[in-house]
């Protein structure tokens, strides 16, 4: 079987039935690039698409959106092939020497048509932290946020740092607390544009919240009976909050 995942954006081509087309869609405007990989023996050929309406009987459908929907396989094989076309989209000459880089036969990687160096697809590491003190965990609203979302801490892993490091530097910017027993539980690929979330859990230690302004709009800590609007199902802030939520209440009963 041939899936076609058809992006503009990070919105994927569905039938109106909610399935992916299994056969080529022709296009008004053609389509600048393709990737194609074999995934559990299903074909999938993957092409970003400019902006136009959805073929009749079609809709566009946002990753982010139809996330609680997805298998995590699903959101898997969605979220890879979003970063490879984000990857071919936006590395297309060597970073050593400057000239044009091609895809590489059969690695996984771009090579340099001058000076041969391979330069395979960035990950950036970012980490989320549930950070729980007594019976509340913290929750904040990033000011980049589309909607009155609050969710947890997060940022990138710097050069030279470890994801301990990581952690607590990032909750001593962005809300000013210090915290320890840091615990690492799992990851997920986030295609937005090519992060490798890690997720953990922090125990606070000491501090007043002390927003970072600029990222911050507000934070406080929140009790799991009274949580305010928070990640959908499927992202793994969404998970952590609802397994730090289920440890609380358990303590406390
Ligand atoms: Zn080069």
């Amino acid at each position: 079987m041939t899936l076609y995942l058809y992006f503009h954006g990070d919105a994927l081509l569905h039938t109106l039935t909610g399935e992916l087309p299994t056969a080529p869609i022709a296009f008004d405007e053609p389509i600048d690039e393709i990737e194609s990989e074999v995934v559990d023996s299903v074909r999938i050929l993957t092409a970003r698409v400019p902006k136009q309406p959805p073929p009749p009987d079609h809709e566009w459908r946002s990753l982010r959106r139809v996330l609680p929907d997805l298998q995590p396989e699903q959101f898997y094989r969605y979220s890879r092939a979003l970063q490879l076309l984000e990857w071919h989209h936006t590395y297309r000459f060597c970073s050593r020497c400057g000239s044009p880089a091609l895809r590489h036969g059969t690695e996984l990687a771009i090579a340099c048509t001058v000076c041969d160096q391979l330069h395979y697809p960035r990950v950036n590491p970012c980490v989320i932290v549930a950070i729980y003190r007594e019976n509340q965990l913290l929750l904040a609203r990033a000011h980049r946020f589309q909607i009155p979302m609050f969710s947890l801490i997060a940022g990138y892993v710097e050069v030279g740092e470890t994801l301990e490091q990581a952690v607590k530097r990032e909750v001593l910017e962005e809300v000013g607390l210090t915290v320890d027993n840091i615990q690492y539980v799992r990851s997920q690929p986030w295609p937005y544009p090519t992060n490798l979330m890690l997720g953990f859990t922090a125990r606070y230690v000491s501090g007043d919240i002390v927003l970072e302004e600029e990222e911050i709009a507000e934070a406080a800590f929140y009790s799991p009976a009274a949580l305010p609007l928070i990640p959908p199902i499927g992202s793994i802030a969404r998970s952590l909050i609802d397994e730090v939520c289920a440890q609380l209440r358990s303590e406390s009963e």
